[in-house]
């Protein structure tokens, strides 16, 4: 048994889902299959409620406009009067039920977090019938699954729920085996689930790789293709470095702290409800689909020169703490913690001394998080500082923190192109470690420890 992603890359055109549906049949186990929006389709939906507050006209042209996406599609695709008939009707219904939402955020004049998950995952309802009805017209048996109808149960968390991993694998085993065995595919929707009273909650942006983990641990799947439309995890980010290669193999510890550092391969919780299991997660790409793609498998193989891959993330910032006394005294970085929690805003990484309380949070949440701990400042608190010109490089290897001279490679190739390491933090995780730089200075940061690492 195979449980298979495909990410809003994948289906952006009609041939797009053609190729998914040969990729499909090329192969001979059981698949379930897991589907993002339709390219693009989550962000017009996130746009169209802000829209649709500012003015009720502007709600007509976003379903005109969504429709004619999907339906261009399923036009295109299903040759068949009947089941185009059947699944227009379906994608009609989720039309309908957009439209009443986006009216009623206009009547409201207000957006509900749970109103905007709601709307939100009407892009995978939407490519879920659309995809099961194209498979149904290619000649297969296929049905397309809600979350809520196979009780994908999370918490109450709207926008980064958690799977409920031992309810939800009750819940499947009573459908999902019934499908297989009659050879249907079943098209199951991405990126959300719902709590236990049926409100839809959802895993955030590009959550459906979590979701495919969460449906392949609760089925027992060993394996799990994602199917994107890059070649998988490379040694850094192709855009940057022109001679990056495609990475063979990564433990799940890699994977994960790839995705935390940065790299937008893989949503980082992807790997969380395999820990502990034997799956293998290939990362591959639809257009090139005999190549294997990265493999990620819960043991790890440390690579001759330890470091596998170089990330990056720009959208950070660093608030920092001062105060002659921080360091020692107790409780603070709980306060500091209470006031941004109550906020809602994640702390990425927190490094400390006795004068100074560095924060590593999201940019987006930069000034809110100063504001909220204005409050504090006073005290053993003498001033916030933020600095928002910061970026983060994360170097990943197993085997990282238990080689010696590593640090020393990383920083002296870094060194030497002039840059200023600002911060820098090694320990918290074993298989890898991070600096922060000028954000101006990424760049060359970069291509200068992947040219330490793997020049050819
Ligand atoms: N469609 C959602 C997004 O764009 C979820 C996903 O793609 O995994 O974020
Ligand atoms: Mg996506």
């Amino acid at each position: 048994m195979r449980v298979m992603k495909f990410g809003g890359g994948c289906l952006r055109s009609p041939s797009d889902f053609r190729r998914v549906s040969n990729i499909l049949e090329s192969f001979t186990d059981p698949i379930i299959v897991v589907v993002s929006a339709v390219y693009g389709v989550t962000n017009k939906l996130e746009s169209a409620a802000q829209s649709a507050l500012d003015s009720e006209e502007a709600i007509s042209p976003i379903i005109t406009d969504l429709r004619d996406q999907h339906f261009e599609i399923a036009a295109s695709e299903i040759q068949d009067p009947e089941e185009y008939h059947n699944t227009s009707q379906q994608l009609d219904r989720i039309f309908d039920k957009i439209e009443r939402l986006l009216y009623g955020l206009a009547y409201i004049g207000e957006i509900f977090e749970p109103i905007r998950i709601l709307l939100l995952s009407q892009g995978e309802r939407l490519s879920s019938v659309l995809l099961a009805g194209i498979l149904r017209s290619y000649g297969n048996l296929s049905v397309s699954l809600e979350s809520e109808q196979i009780g994908l149960v999370t918490d109450a968390c709207y926008d980064n729920a958690t799977a409920n991993l031992s309810a939800i694998k009750m819940n499947l085993l009573e459908c999902i085996p019934a499908y297989l065995e009659q050879g249907c595919i079943p098209v199951i929707t991405g990126f959300f689930g719902c709590t236990e009273t049926g409100r839809v909650t959802s895993f955030g942006r590009n959550g459906s790789d979590y979701s495919t983990s969460v449906i392949a641990h609760a089925l027992g799947a060993k394996t799990i293709d994602i199917w994107k439309d890059v070649d998988g995890f490379m040694t850094a980010d192709p855009r940057l470095v022109s001679h990056s290669v495609p990475i063979e193999t990564l433990s799940y510890r890699e994977a994960a702290e790839l995705s935390y550092f940065g790299a937008r391969v893989l949503h980082p919780r992807t790997v969380e409800p395999l820990i502990g299991t034997f799956t293998e997660v290939f990362v591959r790409n639809v257009h090139n689909p005999s190549s294997r793609g990265t493999l990620i498998q819960c043991d790890g193989h440390e690579h001759h020169d330890v470091i596998k891959s170089v990330t990056y993330n720009l959208d950070i910032a660093v608030l920092k703490i001062h105060g002659a006394g921080v360091g020692h005294k107790p409780g603070i970085i709980g306060d500091i913690g209470d006031h941004l929690s109550a906020e809602r805003i994640n702390i990425y990484s927190v490094i400390t001394s006795q004068t100074c309380i560095n924060l590593i949070i999201d940019a987006k949440d930069a000034s809110r998080s100063k504001t909220s701990l204005q409050p504090l400042v006073g005290g053993v608190i003498e001033k916030l500082e933020l600095r928002i010109d910061v970026a983060l490089i994360a170097v990943v290897g197993e085997g990282l923190l238990s080689t010696k001279g590593l640090a020393a490679k990383v920083f002296s190739a870094v060194a030497a192109e002039g840059i200023n390491v600002e911060m820098f933090s090694a320990g918290a995780s074993e298989v890898a470690y991070y600096f922060i730089v000028k954000k101006n200075q990424m760049r060359s940061a970069i291509e200068s420890v992947h040219r330490q690492f793997f020049a050819r």
